[in-house]
């Protein structure tokens, strides 16, 4: 498990659960987002009626589950967790349905990864509030319609682009989230020391928020690992130097780079003079599959201009060069 890595096991989810902001006033950043969806929310309420259903995009660790969490409370409502792959035929999501309360909230995580004929029921349930229950095979096979209590569904995917139109368009909102401000994680660092009882000044602040690639579940994870250093290396008091030199015992670098990510753009430059070169004699040269370098790798060090894919192959950009304190050649005139 990569301690950069945005997604979050059962263990880990655990521990988040204490750092999760309770409502909208708590969320940090997501300035657009957050306006909008106090609108949407207090409008409903105001009307009595069941907030309109809401669609989550955004990669992971940036706070889609907190938010469906947070859309509860602020309905005063409970809330049910499930996810798309967990629902493989319209039966399970029949179940689901029927059995959810009115004004409840369903959030649906990677909603994108949820059968065709699952999908299907959906859209007339986000509709209508109505699914035709199949009973029986066949010629003999039946559809009985099963009235259900308004609902709010909220809906997750790394990318609104996946969704077929027709379920999209069934959303009455949908909010996209960025990845967050080093300001913005540094105030999520601090509200989340706060909570683990760890002291932390502003500079200790910034220095892990640098290295945490605009994600809050990657900050808080890295702020467990300072903590930790701080208590066995020194008084527990974390300080720039402290956690500089915490996350250097984890290989984590001054942007966030951990030991993979420099290894594809070191072996980029150094062995093949920054590039072009094919995925898969790159992959050789790190000792990786090329799936790991193509998804594990890659997705972060394009996002910061660090690497770039050409026609021609992968190239090392001059802020590669830079990271390691080399300059690039000058491009040959031959
Ligand atoms: P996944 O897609 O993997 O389910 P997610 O987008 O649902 O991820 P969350 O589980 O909501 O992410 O958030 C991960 C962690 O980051 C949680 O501990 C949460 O408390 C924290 N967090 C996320 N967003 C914020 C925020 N805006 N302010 C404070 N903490 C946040």
């Amino acid at each position: 498990e990569r301690l950069v890595g945005a997604s979050a096991d059962h263990e880990e989810q655990a521990v988040e659960a204490a750092l999760r902001p309770k409502d909208l006033g708590e969320f940090i950043g997501q300035e657009k987002v957050r306006e909008q969806l106090d609108l949407v929310l207090r409008a409903a309420r105001a009307r009595g009626a069941t907030a309109d259903h809401v669609l989550l995009s955004g990669a992971p660790g940036l706070g889609k589950t907190t938010l469906s969490m947070i859309i509860a409370a602020e309905m005063e409502a409970p809330i049910r967790i499930t996810s798309g792959p967990a629902i493989q035929h319209a039966g399970d999501l029949a179940a689901i349905l029927s059995s959810l309360q009115e004004g409840e909230v369903l959030f649906l995580d990677e909603i994108h990864r949820m059968s065709r004929p699952a999908e299907e029921m959906l859209y007339m349930a986000m509709e209508d509030f109505r699914v035709d229950v199949i009973v029986g095979k066949g010629p003999g096979a039946t559809a009985i319609p099963l009235e259900l209590p308004p609902f709010t569904l909220v809906g997750a995917t790394t990318r609104a682009g996946l969704l077929p139109p027709p379920l999209r368009d069934r959303f009455g909102f949908t909010a996209h989230m960025e990845f967050y401000e080093p300001a913005e994680l540094e105030r999520v660092i601090h509200r989340s020391a706060n909570l683990l009882d760890v002291e932390i000044d502003p500079a200790g602040a910034a220095e892990i928020a640098g290295r945490s690639r605009g994600t809050p579940r990657i900050a808080n994870r890295l702020l467990r690992r300072v903590r930790d250093y701080a208590q066995v290396k020194a008084d527990g008091f974390v300080t720039r130097e402290i956690a500089g030199a915490a996350l250097a015992v984890y290989e984590v670098d001054s942007r966030g780079l951990d030991r993979l990510d420099r290894g594809v753009l070191e072996a980029l430059i150094k062995l093949f003079g920054g590039g072009p070169v094919g995925l898969s004699t790159l992959a050789v040269a790190v000792g990786e599959e090329r799936e790991t370098v193509e998804e594990v790798a890659e997705p972060f060090l394009v996002r910061e201009g660090l690497l770039a894919r050409t026609p021609r192959g992968r190239v090392a950009t001059p802020a590669a060069w830079a990271h390691f304190g080399l300059t690039p050649p000058r491009p040959s005139t031959g």
